[in-house]
């Protein structure tokens, strides 16, 4: 624990910070937030800030009681982008009950379910997530576009990287926020940027990735240029990943290690966890229609069920040397995914391989025969996702049946639309 409630109450007297943000997550991990003088804040630290969620989102039953936002106090940040008197600061907060209790459809719950559960088994849970977005031109309105003058691509450099200045920004606000920075570089397709956090517990990471999304957006708003996690927003282009890299932590030792530099068994079990139950968990580590235009062959984002030590673009990849430590890295999910959920359903799919002791498939080579494909479109995850009983189990019945019924939807719309590729091939010919 970082802060207790007399600590708020004195730096935000100190730092003469003049408005609190109760900050949380939807359903799909869009960050919210409601506005408090800090004249407010023990009514604040006593959960006393009651939201609507049912307007928010479908996980709040209709009629069900009163839902509070509880402050995490270790999550008190101020927000170095706004005004230096009277300062903004935040905190990520849970929903609760009026008794205090944490309210189980929740992201931040589940996640935090997920946790628990693994500690019971004597593990922690250690994630480093690469987040890349493009920064794109807004037009004379200051709408977004999907322009830029950029040529740059893989670790290119001013003058030629136009977003250096932009990306610098931001980190050094992130890094003002507390933010342990690992490294950033410009990513292979044109205006398209990574910045690289270090290893840090779950909860902690999921917490830094739905702050990263906030912050990236504003510095980039700054300079004019609107940033976008949007997982494939150019057809010629690589899209946005949001690759995992994972470790597994046994009495402050990293289980995945194993003799020679391998893998270790238990490693292999968590591997094979979840290539097991990666068909069915996809609708959630690729939540929207346009994930499913990433992941397909020729754009370093992954297309199989496959894994390997050397090969870059499979699913999982798993390596010693980029962290010292052995490390295992799923590439499919992408940052418009809920942070919460994908750790969460991760974790408990590998620990799931650990406790059924799962075989993992073989490591990809070029004459391997029988890969099976990812899902390849949203409609085909979610009845994968269907099928799949980790998810219910991880998320709760309430949860996932709220996100099926809001993704399905999305999926019917989608799907009834006539578009112009089909005009322009079928309507002559057919
Ligand atoms: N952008 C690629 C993806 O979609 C990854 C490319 C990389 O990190 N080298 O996952
Ligand atoms: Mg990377
Ligand atoms: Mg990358
Ligand atoms: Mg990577």
């Amino acid at each position: 624990e970082r802060y207790n409630k007399a600590e708020i109450l004195r730096r935000v007297e100190e730092e003469d910070v003049e408005f609190i943000r109760l900050q949380f997550t939807d359903m799909f991990g869009m960050i919210k937030n409601i506005a408090v003088p800090s004249s407010r804040l023990v009514k604040v630290m006593e959960n006393r800030y009651s939201i609507d969620l049912a307007s928010l989102d479908e996980i709040a039953r209709e009629g069900e009681e009163e839902l509070y936002l509880k402050p995490d106090l270790d999550t008190f940040t101020i927000l170095p982008w706004r005004p230096q008197h009277g300062k903004v600061a935040r905190f990520l907060c849970d929903v609760c009950r009026e008794d205090g209790s944490e309210y189980e459809a929740s992201p931040r719950r589940v996640l935090k379910r997920a946790v628990e559960h693994a500690a019971t088994m004597g593990y922690t849970f250690q994630v480093n997530p690469e987040c890349e977005f493009f920064l794109f031109h807004t037009d004379e309105n200051g709408m977004p576009t999907t322009l830029t003058h950029e040529k740059a691509g893989y670790l290119d450099t001013s003058p030629i990287d136009l977003g250096e200045n932009t990306r610098r920004d931001i980190i050094l606000t992130l890094e003002e926020m507390g933010y342990e920075i690992d490294s950033s570089h410009h990513e292979i397709a044109s205006a398209q940027h990574e910045i690289d956090f270090t290893f840090e517990d779950a909860l902690a990471a999921a917490d830094k990735v739905t702050t990263f999304k906030m912050v990236v957006r504003t510095i980039a708003k700054r300079y004019g240029l609107h940033a976008t996690f949007m997982p494939k927003p150019l057809q010629e282009m690589n899209g946005s990943g949001m690759h995992l890299n994972m470790q597994l932590y046994k009495d402050g030792r990293n289980v995945f290690e194993g003799e020679d530099g391998n893998l270790s068994r238990e490693g292999e079990a968590f591997l094979a966890g979840i290539c097991e139950h990666i068909d069915g968990i996809t609708a959630i580590l690729n939540p929207l229609v346009n994930s499913y235009k990433r992941l397909v062959p020729g754009f370093a984002a992954p297309s199989n069920v496959d894994w390997s030590k050397k090969h870059k673009n499979t699913l999982l990849r798993v390596a010693k040397r980029k962290f010292q430590s052995m490390t295992m890295e799923l590439r499919s999910p992408d940052a418009a995914s809920n942070p919460y959920l994908v750790f969460a359903l991760c974790l408990e799919a590998g620990l799931d391989g650990i406790q059924r002791e799962l075989k993992a498939p073989e490591e990809f080579s070029k004459d391997i025969r029988g890969i099976r494909t990812l899902p390849r479109n949203l409609g085909e995850a979610l009845d994968k996702m269907k099928k799949e009983p980790l998810v219910a189990e991880v998320l709760g019945d309430v949860y996932v049946d709220a996100y099926r019924r809001a993704k399905e939807k999305e999926w019917t719309k989608y799907q009834s639309q006539i578009t112009k590729w089909e005009i322009e091939n079928y309507l002559y010919l057919i």
